[in-house]
């Protein structure tokens, strides 16, 4: 399914042409995406610095040799130190800088453009879940009361099929809607990056219709 790239920078006009059957359109829904970075995953960890170990004599005894130098480094550290903090405490004070005005996360204005059949057309899919839960829960409530009278008797097949019934169509009714949304659904705003936001499932009419390029994933 083609795909929308919008940059940032360079917002791409609006064709008014029906994103899903290239018509021109009668209705546009407008929002701004917040652009952000793509995740990292967590890279890096701590760096291990090997030290040395230094618990056998040889090396007590050289530490030992170099106590008075470690003392005199510490000592000449601490007068450095004080130094140090003196002159900052006695700097010239610097005249107030204004606060930053907050920053504004940067947004790309998208759009999508409808015929006015289409303006609607993510809520074919609702529909098509609610009667999917409702078949189904139909299907069940008949199984379950089938079983329930033939239980104890020998008729059961036809109780038995019910439930088998039941049982596929609980599987194969959601993926069939799933697949159907996937390969034809609503236009989504598929990914988000500093500078561009993608959108999915733009038809290809659309394409040959305003001229946009179109970048085609997965065939
Ligand atoms: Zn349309």
């Amino acid at each position: 399914m083609p795909e929308l790239t919008v940059y940032r920078n360079s917002p791409v006009p609006r064709p008014q042409v029906c994103m899903y059957c290239g018509a021109p359109s009668t209705a546009t829904q407008e929002w701004r995406e917040v652009n952000r970075k793509p995740e990292k995953g967590g890279a890096g960890g701590t760096d291990v610095v090997p030290v040395a170990g230094g618990d056998d004599p040889v090396s007590a005894a050289f530490n030992l040799l170099l106590l008075p130098l470690a003392l005199w480094q510490l000592l000449k550290g601490i007068v450095i130190g004080i130094r140090a903090v003196a002159g900052w405490l006695s700097r010239p004070t610097p005249p107030p800088s204004p606060p930053a005005p907050p920053k504004e996360p940067p947004t790309t204005r998208v759009a999508v453009t409808t015929c006015e059949r289409h303006r609607r057309f993510a809520l074919r899919f609702w529909w098509a879940w609610l009667g999917v839960v409702l078949v189904l829960t139909g299907l069940w409530a008949w199984a379950i009361a089938e079983t329930a009278r033939v239980v104890g008797t020998e008729n059961v097949d036809f109780a038995v099929s019910l439930v088998m019934t039941a049982i596929v169509a609980t599987i194969l009714l959601p993926m069939g809607v799933g697949t159907w949304r996937f390969l034809a659904g609503p236009v989504i705003v598929d990914r988000v990056t500093e500078g561009t936001v993608v959108l999915a499932r733009v038809r290809q009419v659309y394409f040959d219709a305003t001229g946009l390029k179109s970048t085609d994933v997965g065939g």
